[in-house]
C-alpha cells in the first residue's frame, strides 16, 4: 500500500501539490489523469524521491518516511522497492538491450552475471524481445525500447513499478504495442501498478483505481465505471468531455 499524507511541493511559487492525501492498494493497477500540468508526474516522482516534496509523509507498506526529514537511507530503502519505467525509456545507449536489463540487477541488486542474464531473457520473452536482446537502443523502434524499459522495471521485481507518461513520446502507430504489454503486466505481475497516462482506454479496461488530479489536488478517484461514467465532480466531467 502506497499513502499520501499531506504532500506539498513547489517549484519556487509553483505550488505543484497542494496537500495530497490519498491511498494506493497493494497489487492494484491505479491510473492518475489530469490536465497537463495537473501535477500528476510530480506525484509520481514524489514516490520514489526522484522528486522530494517539500512536506508531508510516503508510506510505502511498512515504511514510513517523512520527506522533510528523510535520510539517504530512508531513499535507499524506498527505491529498494519501486522501478521506474521513464516518458523518454532513458536507456544505455551504448548497451544492448540485454544489457540495459542486467545492469540493474548486477549493480544495484548484486546478482551473479551469469543469473542476471538468465532474468534479463526471460522478461525480454516477457515483452516479446527476446530477439533483439543483442540490438542497440539506435536499432530499435521507440515502442520496442520503451519495451526494453519495462523489462528492465520488471527485472528488478519490484513491489511498486511507477510508469511516468510511458506512451506520449511514442509516435501513434508505436502506442499501441506498449499498451498491451503493459496490460499484460497488469494481469501477470503481482506489483503495484502507478500509471500517469493521457490514454483513458487503457486506464477503462485496465485500471482498478483511478485518481483524477487538477492544479495539485485530487479532485476525485475511483473505480473506472464510477469515475469515467459517472464523474461526481464538474471538472473530471469537464476533462473527460475532451476524450468522448
Ligand atoms: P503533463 O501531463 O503535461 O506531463 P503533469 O500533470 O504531469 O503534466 P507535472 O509534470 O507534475 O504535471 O508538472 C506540474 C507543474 O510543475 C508544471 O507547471 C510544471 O511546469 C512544473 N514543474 C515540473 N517539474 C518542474 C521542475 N523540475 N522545475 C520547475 N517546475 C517544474
Amino acid at each position: 500500500m502506497i499513502t499520501f499524507k499531506n504532500i506539498h511541493k513547489a517549484f519556487g511559487d509553483n505550488e505543484v501539490l497542494k496537500g495530497i492525501n490519498c491511498t494506493i492498494p497493494t497489487g492494484s493497477v491505479t491510473v492518475i489523469l489530469g490536465p497537463s500540468g495537473s501535477g500528476k508526474t510530480t506525484l509520481l516522482r514524489s514516490i520514489n524521491f526522484l522528486e522530494r516534496a517539500d512536506r508531508g509523509e510516503i508510506i510505502l507498506d511498512d515504511l514510513h518516511i517523512d520527506v522533510e526529514t528523510a535520510s539517504k537511507a530512508d531513499i535507499h530503502n524506498i527505491r529498494q522497492h519501486t522501478a521506474m519505467v521513464f516518458q523518454m525509456y532513458n536507456l544505455f545507449k551504448n548497451k544492448t538491450a540485454l544489457e540495459n536489463v542486467t545492469e540493474g540487477l548486477t549493480v544495484v541488486k548484486k546478482i551473479p552475471k551469469a543469473e542476471a542474464k538468465d532474468k534479463a531473457l526471460y522478461f525480454l520473452n516477457k515483452v516479446g524481445l527476446a530477439h533483439k536482446a543483442d540490438a542497440y537502443p539506435h536499432e530499435l523502434s521507440g515502442g520496442q525500447q520503451q519495451r526494453i524499459g519495462i523489462a528492465r522495471a520488471l527485472a528488478l521485481n519490484p513491489d511498486v513499478i511507477l510508469f511516468d507518461e510511458p506512451t506520449s513520446a511514442l509516435d501513434p502507430e508505436l502506442v499501441g504495442e506498449v499498451l498491451e504489454v503493459m496490460k499484460k503486466v497488469a494481469q501477470e505481475v503481482n506489483a503495484t501498478l502507478v500509471v500517469v497516462t493521457h490514454e483513458i482506454n487503457f486506464a477503462r479496461e485496465v485500471a482498478d483505481n483511478i485518481i483524477f488530479m487538477d492544479q495539485g489536488v485530487i479532485i476525485e478517484q475511483g473505480p473506472p465505471q464510477e469515475l469515467l461514467s459517472n464523474p461526481k465532480e464538474m471538472r473530471t466531467k469537464q476533462f473527460l468531455s475532451r476524450y468522448i
